[in-house]
């Protein structure tokens, strides 16, 4: 007899879960509460979609148990999802690693999706939330807000609580833990850092290329614990710091203030440059410049709001000839750029994140195969898992990924 499955949540993972259970012959019903499926693909990689990323190591993740990842993504690889993709008709292109489809669009993405679960009979229910299910003798009862659906197996894909308007508000941990599992508090991440400082509307529009590096902090406010860092264009805004590093390290920073640490964002703005080297610079700067009052200095050097900023942190004033600068505030001066630090007082609310850190936790899931410890038949698959990877294509790889394990375990003769 053919299988009936019930898909909850049609974004990346439902969709690709989806396909991959009516192609094996399985009846699917998608249900979704929005009026659209995929409306989440439509917002990444700035409307581009960055589908993946070559560069797929172990380190690109995190997750509540080591290693899983790498180890559901290896059952169906990068290589493998850009292969799915062109059999559904989407060409790839490659820029450093990072992958997009050729259209530039995001839209290409899911209208391949689309088309090709609409061509295989998938049933899609939108505007269909989900409120409760429940097994009973080895079927599922889907309950939504109109009506019971009823299935031999469920793979549960309602995502997180980021970016609420595309649909993902939580809904799916609230099911996960009526189904007895436990959930590890979500975070949010890949998400931009408010800090403590008055300064920041006059510097806000500023992109510069930095190193940022998170700390904890101690009782006297200095740096304790490294918790990450990384390498890029640092967007500062009137409340804080946004970027790609920025999202790159602030998962650290949610968890660290969840866990009442004060948490300190070091930044370097000249990180090609070791100390001496800047302070060699400087000096040159400083014999080139000799002619000139202090409000210049540093201007070729750059953005001039940052450049302020940066004399008033050195306490060098706009009004001082150049010449007067002694090494000692070069010295100063050479620290405020190489290690400005700021308080990182919270991060921006789950609306502005574009990924949750934790979910479902994963000692209650089976990674052979994605379906619970706990029910039978019970699938999960993306982002509602405790599973978080950095920018760069590689949440979509874990959505990809853990929706073809699961759909091809649900599938699978029993
Ligand atoms: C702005 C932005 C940009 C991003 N850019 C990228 C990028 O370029 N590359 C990358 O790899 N990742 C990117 N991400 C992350 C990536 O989009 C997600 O990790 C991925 O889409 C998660 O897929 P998912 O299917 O698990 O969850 P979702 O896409 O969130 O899908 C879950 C679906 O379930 C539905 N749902 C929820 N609860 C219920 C319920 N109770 N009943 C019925 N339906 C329900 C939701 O409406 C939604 O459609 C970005 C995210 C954002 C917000």
């Amino acid at each position: 007899m053919r299988q009936e499955g019930i898909i909850v949540g049609g974004g990346a993972a439902g969709l690709l879960a989806a396909i991959t259970a009516a192609e094996n012959g399985a009846s699917i019903t998608i249900l979704e509460h929005m009026p659209r499926v995929g409306k989440k693909i439509l917002s990444t990689g700035n409307g581009k979609c960055n589908m993946t990323n070559l560069h797929m190591t172990a380190d690109c993740y995190r997750s509540g148990v080591a290693g899983v990842p790498m180890k559901v993504i290896e059952t169906f690889s990068v290589e493998d999802t850009i292969a799915f993709f062109r059999r559904l008709g989407v060409l790839t292109m490659d820029r450093n690693g990072y992958v997009y489809p050729a259209s530039g669009q995001a839209q290409t993405v899911l209208d391949a999706l689309r088309d090709k679960a609409d061509s295989l009979g998938v049933r899609i229910c939108c505007d269909s939330k989900v409120l409760f299910i429940q097994q009973k003798a080895g079927r599922f009862a889907v309950k939504t807000d109109a009506q019971t659906y009823s299935a031999d197996f469920v793979i549960l894909c309602a995502g997180s609580m980021a970016a609420k308007t595309t649909g993902s508000d939580g809904s799916g941990y609230e099911l996960a833990k009526e189904l007895g599992h436990k959930i590890k508090k979500p975070l949010p991440a890949l998400v931009q850092l408010k800090c403590k400082g008055d300064f920041f509307k006059a510097i806000a529009g500023v992109r510069v290329d930095v190193k940022v590096s998170l700390y904890t902090m101690d009782k006297n406010g200095d740096r304790a614990a490294l918790l990450a860092e990384d390498k890029g264009e640092l967007q500062l805004t009137d409340y804080g710091i946004s970027g790609i590093p920025v999202f790159q390290v602030s998962r650290y920073a949610a968890e660290a203030l969840d866990h009442r640490k004060r948490v300190l964002a070091l930044i370097d703005f000249m990180p090609e440059m070791t100390d001496d080297q800047l302070f060699v610079t400087l000096k040159e700067q400083r014999e080139y410049l000799k002619d000139r009052f202090a409000g210049d200095f540093i201007n070729g050097l750059f953005n001039k709001k940052l450049a302020a900023l940066f004399l008033k942190s050195a306490r060098i004033k706009a009004d001082q000839p150049i010449s007067e600068i002694n090494n000692k505030k070069l010295a100063e001066l050479c620290q405020v750029i190489k290690e400005a630090s700021f308080e990182v007082t919270g991060t921006n609310p789950y609306d502005k994140a574009q990924i949750c850190m934790g979910g479902v936790d994963l000692r209650d899931v089976n990674h052979d195969t994605m379906e619970s410890r706990l029910v039978q038949g019970l699938y999960f698959a993306g982002e509602i898992l405790d599973v978080d990877g950095i920018c760069g294509g590689y949440n979509l790889q874990w959505a990809w990924s853990s929706a073809h394990l699961a759909a091809v375990s649900a599938t699978a003769m029993r």
